[in-house]
C-alpha cells in the first residue's frame, strides 16, 4: 500500500467529503514555495497552505531555532509558571501590534483566538457590572469553526447542523463599494438600541467568505460608531496579519485602533500551531479583581508552548528583515500588474488585490462551494503543479513571501488557464 492508500484507512480530513474525495497527494518534503510528493511530483504553494506559511517551506532558520528550543525546553504548565521564549515574544509582538494593545492571551489556533476574544468581552462588561448581550459580525465572515466562533460566522452550509445551538449574532452588510451607507446605517441602529457588547470583524478582507474586501475608510467610520456607542472592537488578524495586506496588520491603514486582535496563521510563519488574542490596558484591568470570580476562566493544555513561541520569534525575525518587507512589495505590484491584464477578460467577473492577497472571480453562474466547476478548477491546479483552492467560483493566491517571479508566472498562467475553460475555451 502507498501513503494515500494508508491514509485513507485510517485518516479522516477536515472539510472533505471522504466518500467521493480523491486520494489525498502525499506530501514528502517541502523547500521554499515548493512542495514535493512521494510520486515525485513538485507543486506550487500558491494558498501558503491555508493562509499560514509566510517565509517558505522548512524554513533552516525557523527548523534552527524550534531544535534549539525542543532541546532546552519543549513544555510547561502556563499557571504559575513562565518561560523566556513566551515572554520575549508577546514583548515583541506588542512592538508590531497596533497600537493600545498592551496584553497578549496565547492559544493554539484561529478559532480559539476568536473564542477568547469573544470571552473576554463578554466577561469584560460583566465584570463591570453592565453586562451587555449583543455580538455584531459581519453578514459573509467567518471567524473559525469552534461554537462561538461558528456563532459569529456566516450561516452558512458548512454550519447548518449546528443552528440551533449558536447563540444569536447581529449581522450587518459587507461594506463593500455601494453598500457602504447600508452597513454603516445598520450598524448605527443596532448601536442605538444599546445592549451590544462587541463588534467583530475581518479588517479590509473577508477571508474564507470569498476574499470580500472594503475600504479602511468605511472601517475607520464603522470603528468610530463603536467607539462612540462604547462598543468593544475585535479585529480578527488571523488571515490579514503579518504582512498579507502589505502592511504589518490590516488594521495599521485605519485610524481607529481595536480593542483586541486576533492573531494565529502567520503568527509561527506556518511552523507550529499558535493563536493569541491580544487586548487593552483597560480590558486586561476589568479582570484584576480581589473577588477571584472575576479571573478569566480560559486556558488549554498547550497555551503558549515554547517551541510554538520560539518559532513565532523565529519568523518574526524574518517579517522585519528589510528583504521580506521588498518581496511583499514584489508580490503586490506583481499582482497588480496581472489583474490588469485579466479583468477585462470574458467570465471574469472581478479582480481584487489587498496587498499579497489576490482574488479572480468568475462568472458564477449559480457556483457554490459544493459546485463541480470547483472541482475542476481545482483539479486543474494540480495538474499543472500549482496549489489554488477556489472558493466557489472565485479563485484566489496568497502565496509565501519567498516566492519566486518564475512561480508566480506559473501561477498566474494556471488562472489564465482557468479563465479559458470557465469560457469554454479548454477542458
Ligand atoms: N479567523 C479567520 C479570519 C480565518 O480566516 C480563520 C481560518 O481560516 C480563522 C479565524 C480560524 O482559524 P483556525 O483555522 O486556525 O482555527
Amino acid at each position: 500500500m502507498n501513503l494515500a492508500e494508508r491514509d485513507q484507512n485510517v485518516i479522516w480530513h477536515p472539510y472533505t467529503q471522504m466518500k467521493t474525495a480523491a486520494l489525498p497527494i502525499p506530501i514528502v518534503r517541502g523547500e521554499g514555495a515548493l512542495l514535493f510528493s512521494e510520486e515525485g511530483h513538485t507543486y506550487i504553494d500558491a494558498v501558503a497552505s491555508w493562509w499560514v506559511n509566510l517565509h517558505g517551506h522548512a524554513h533552516p532558520y525557523i527548523a534552527g531555532k524550534v531544535a534549539e528550543q525542543l532541546q532546552t525546553l519543549e513544555h510547561v504548565i502556563f499557571a504559575g509558571f513562565t518561560h523566556p521564549a513566551a515572554v520575549t515574544f508577546a514583548e515583541r509582538l506588542l512592538q508590531i501590534l497596533p497600537q493600545g494593545q498592551s496584553r497578549i492571551f496565547y492559544s493554539d489556533n484561529g478559532s480559539t483566538a476568536v473564542e477568547v476574544a469573544l470571552k473576554m468581552a463578554i466577561q469584560y462588561w460583566n465584570n463591570l457590572g453592565m453586562p451587555k448581550k449583543k455580538i455584531i459580525a459581519f453578514r459573509d465572515s467567518y471567524h473559525g469553526d469552534t461554537f462561538g466562533a461558528m456563532s459569529v460566522s456566516a450561516r452558512s452550509a458548512f454550519t447548518a447542523p449546528f443552528w440551533p445551538y449558536l447563540f444569536e449574532v447581529e449581522f450587518i452588510e459587507v461594506p463593500t463599494a455601494g453598500k457602504e451607507e447600508e452597513s454603516i446605517n445598520q450598524l448605527k441602529a443596532l448601536a442605538a438600541q444599546g445592549d451590544v457588547a462587541a463588534f467583530i470583524y475581518e479588517p479590509l478582507v473577508l477571508g474564507t467568505g470569498g476574499m470580500i474586501m472594503y475600504t479602511p475608510e468605511v472601517l475607520d467610520q464603522l470603528m468610530a460608531i463603536c467607539k462612540q456607542h462604547q462598543i468593544l472592537t475585535i479585529a480578527d488578524e488571523v488571515m490579514t496579519g503579518f504582512g498579507r495586506t502589505g502592511r504589518t496588520f490590516a488594521s495599521d491603514y485605519v485610524q481607529h485602533k481595536p480593542d483586541m486582535v486576533c492573531l494565529s496563521k502567520g503568527l509561527t510563519g506556518g511552523t507550529m500551531a499558535l493563536g493569541v488574542t491580544s487586548c487593552s490596558e483597560n480590558i486586561y484591568e476589568a479582570f484584576l479583581h480581589d473577588d477571584k470570580s472575576k479571573t478569566l476562566f480560559h486556558g488549554h493544555s498547550y497555551t503558549a508552548n515554547p517551541v510554538a513561541c520560539a518559532a513565532g520569534l523565529a519568523s518574526m525575525d524574518l517579517l522585519l528583515q528589510p528583504e521580506t518587507q521588498q518581496s511583499i512589495n514584489r508580490i503586490v505590484q506583481r499582482h497588480a500588474a496581472f489583474s490588469q491584464s485579466i479583468k477585462a477578460l470574458p467570465q471574469v467577473l472581478e479582480v481584487r488585490q489587498q496587498g499579497t492577497i489576490l482574488a479572480v472571480e468568475f462568472e458564477d453562474g449559480g457556483t457554490s462551494y459544493f459546485s463541480n466547476l470547483r472541482d475542476t478548477l481545482y483539479s486543474y491546479g494540480i495538474a499543472n503543479g500549482v496549489i489554488l483552492r477556489p472558493l466557489g467560483n472565485i479563485i484566489y493566491v496568497i502565496p509565501p513571501y519567498c516566492i519566486t517571479d518564475a512561480q508566480l508566472d506559473q501561477v498566474y498562467q494556471t488562472i489564465r488557464g482557468m479563465q479559458e475553460i470557465v469560457t469554454g475555451k479548454r477542458h
